[in-house]
């Protein structure tokens, strides 16, 4: 992690320890717990700009410490008190979206916060009464989001954040039409955060479509 470097960004402040980010006291404690020391180059560069609300594009390899960057990022912005749905992560795989699931609980270990991972071959059933109780972070495959919204199971009117994780990968698996579905059902103006390794015209596209003025931090490992 440590040869993480910066090659392009139009957003140059770092900050280089994560008890400078002004992160509520039961996420650092989180953040420590999990064994995090310092922040990799993407998280010294990203997490403040996505904490103010900006709409962010990372491009940065796996492994480089995205997930971690948004999670932080959500944690910090949730309403604690609202049991609904704030914050929503998109990402190409079952096995990713669970993996992205463990970290966010991981990470808010300390903050009593509720994350429901909503994917492909498991019960819908389960999933829809999970939804109904109210969780306030949903990880998933467009295809599952969707239909739990189509449901009404997932209800997106207090979503004011949309991650997409791997990007690159959920549009080349053609979940195009879902991901523009998705966001003409949730509230406008809410803030995006792409991930993503590579920038194709798909991305691109989307980034075009959907995000307001974003900060873009590139990241080479
Ligand atoms: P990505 O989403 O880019 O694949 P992750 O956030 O999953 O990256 O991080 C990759 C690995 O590095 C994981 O094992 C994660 O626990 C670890 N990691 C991430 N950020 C840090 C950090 N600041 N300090 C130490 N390890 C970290």
């Amino acid at each position: 992690m440590e040869s993480d470097r910066v090659i392009e960004s139009n957003w140059t402040e770092t900050v280089e320890q994560f008890d400078q980010m002004n992160l509520r006291d039961p996420l650092l404690r989180g953040i420590y717990g999990y064994g995090f020391e310092l922040p990799s180059a993407i998280q010294q560069r990203a997490i403040k700009p996505c904490i103010s609300g900006r709409d962010i594009i990372a491009q940065a390899q796996s492994g480089t410490g995205k997930t971690a960057t948004f999670a932080i990022s959500i944690l910090q912005q949730l309403d604690l008190d609202l049991k609904e749905c704030q914050a929503l992560i998109l990402g190409p795989t079952r096995e990713l979206a669970q993996a992205i699931q463990t970290v966010v609980l991981a990470l808010g270990d300390y903050m009593n916060v509720t994350c429901h991972a909503c994917v492909g071959g498991t019960n819908v059933r389960d999933h829809i009464k999970r939804l109904e109780q109210g969780v306030q972070i949903v990880v998933g495959t467009p295809g599952r989001v969707l239909d739990m919204i189509n449901r009404q199971a997932l209800r997106s009117k207090h979503i004011k954040i949309l991650v997409l994780d791997e990007a690159d990968e959920i549009l080349s698996q053609g979940f195009k039409e879902q991901i523009c579905d998705i966001f003409t059902t949730i509230p406008e103006n809410i803030q995006v955060i792409l991930v993503s390794a590579t920038l194709p015209s798909e991305v691109l596209d989307v980034t075009t479509k959907f995000m307001n003025d974003p900060i873009k931090i590139v990241i080479k490992n």
